[in-house]
């Protein structure tokens, strides 16, 4: 008896073939490698006739080649995980799969049973509301910006929404909350001082206009020393007493808490402390598609819901697809880099270096470092996480970019600091071709 998977083609046989030559070409042997061996592992798998691997190879490449887009993928060598440059989170695999389902005809409306109109989005927010048993009902929006400006739009419109000034929060590339809110329509109401605000601040404010109080989590700074703000239990003490919900804008997206990152807010602490709506981002600790998350009780989100705005900022079904795919899934990369084990990361570092010098790369230094990494711009920014990278020289940080795959590594001391913690194990093979790679264009 042979092994069928003998008549598997091997690798070198496969980038020999002329047509296959042609495709190396103009898109990188990187590229065209990782393609051969996704094929080949689903033909070991039983998946594919080895018969059959030469032609998926090929039609997989051309399809590549004919790419549309002029994104580039990149290796992300940074060590920060929810890297805004470069897309914040990158999808599970189920999730990537669930998009490609999703980019056809799905019954995204349609109950295939009946044949009648069906919830939009209805498996992704059930998934939701599982994973956050405390919410009585969930909506998702475009990001979490449009969540944020939905439910003060909602509940505060013609009306006051009150807020600290220590949570008075620009986001990113110019863009600030509060411009953001008042946009729309809500007034906001700040009280407090930068460093201090007390329940006392709120209790003042509170009138005949007011229409919510608003918990905004500062996830891109840190106030340290003589500082006091209101935690969500005791706005939400207030706001019973006064008839008036509590939004908490948590940004971050954690559904319970994580113990790698004690001061991050989660959805199901807010929920429980007494939030009537809770608004995230869905593709930053959550690891899953740009999303705006509305947690909360069954009438606020109601009332979101059918406010004219949701429909201005309502998601689209590759969106679902891969937010449901995500909350269903296995742990997604993003927590995945968060909670990667130091010792894990030395193991594969060193190997990578012992792979790199055996390769003819000259590393810098001594050649393995330690190396922190980082959450980035998801929640606990500064928060080190313990690593290790590999050092090279810092004129390969300019060729890792330009290569393909492109490789994003980190400028550190005067060395280009390659890290392995975002970057997954069966992407270590196209890291090192393209290190190498780099290293013989710069020479
Ligand atoms: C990130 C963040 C936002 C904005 O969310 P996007 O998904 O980027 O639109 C709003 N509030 C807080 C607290 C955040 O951290």
């Amino acid at each position: 008896m042979t092994d069928p998977r003998r008549a598997i083609p091997r690798t070198d046989a496969l980038l020999a073939d002329p047509q296959l030559a042609s495709l190396v070409t103009g898109l990188g042997r990187p590229r065209v490698t990782q393609v051969v061996r996704e094929v080949q592992d689903h033909a070991r798998r039983g998946r594919l006739a080895p018969s059959a691997v030469r032609g998926e190879v090929l039609s997989r490449l051309t399809a590549l080649e004919a790419s549309a887009t002029t994104l580039s993928r990149v290796l992300n060598a940074t060590g920060v995980v929810v890297h805004t440059n470069l897309g914040r989170a990158p999808l599970t695999r189920a999730a990537r799969e669930a998009v490609l389902t999703a980019s056809g005809y799905v019954d995204v409306e349609l109950d295939l049973t009946t044949g009648t109109r069906a919830g939009r989005g209805r498996g992704m927010l059930a998934a939701l509301r599982e994973r956050v048993p405390d919410a009585g009902d969930a909506l998702v929006v475009n990001n979490g910006a449009a969540a944020l400006l939905l439910a003060t739009t909602a509940l505060g419109a013609g009306r006051e929404v009150v807020v600290s000034r220590g949570e008075m929060v620009e986001i990113g590339d110019g863009f600030r909350l509060p411009a953001l809110i008042e946009s729309a329509g809500a007034r906001l109401r700040e009280v407090g001082t930068t460093n201090r605000t007390t329940l006392a601040d709120y209790a003042d404010a509170i009138g005949e206009r007011t229409g919510a109080l608003l918990k905004v989590h500062p996830s891109n700074f840190r106030v340290e020393g003589f500082t006091a703000a209101v935690p969500v239990g005791d706005l939400a003490g207030l706001g019973r007493r006064h008839g008036l919900p509590v939004v908490a804008d948590i940004g971050s997206g954690l559904l319970v808490p994580d113990p790698a990152l004690p001061d991050e807010p989660d959805a199901t602490t807010a929920l429980r402390a007494g939030a009537g709506l809770v608004t995230a981002s869905g593709d930053k600790l959550l690891g899953g598609p740009q999303a705006g998350i509305v947690l909360g009780t069954a009438e606020l989100v109601q009332a979101l819901r059918r406010h004219p705005m949701a429909r201005a900022l309502r998601v689209d079904k590759l969106t679902i697809a891969a937010l449901e795919a995500t909350l269903r899934g296995p742990e997604p990369p993003v927590p995945a880099a968060i909670h990667a084990r130091a010792d894990i990361l030395e193991r594969r570092t060193r190997a990578l270096a012992r792979r790199l010098v055996s390769a003819g790369v000259g590393l810098a230094g001594e050649g393995v470092v330690r190396a922190e990494g980082r959450v980035g711009g998801g929640g606990a920014p500064e928060q080190p996480l313990a690593g290790w990278a590999v050092a090279l020289p810092e004129r390969y940080a300019a060729a890792l970019r330009s290569g393909d795959p492109a490789v994003l590594a980190r400028l550190e001391g005067g060395r280009c600091l390659v890290d392995l913690r975002c970057v997954p194990v069966e992407e270590e093979d196209v890291l090192v071709a393209a290190v190498v790679a780099a290293g013989g264009r710069d020479a």
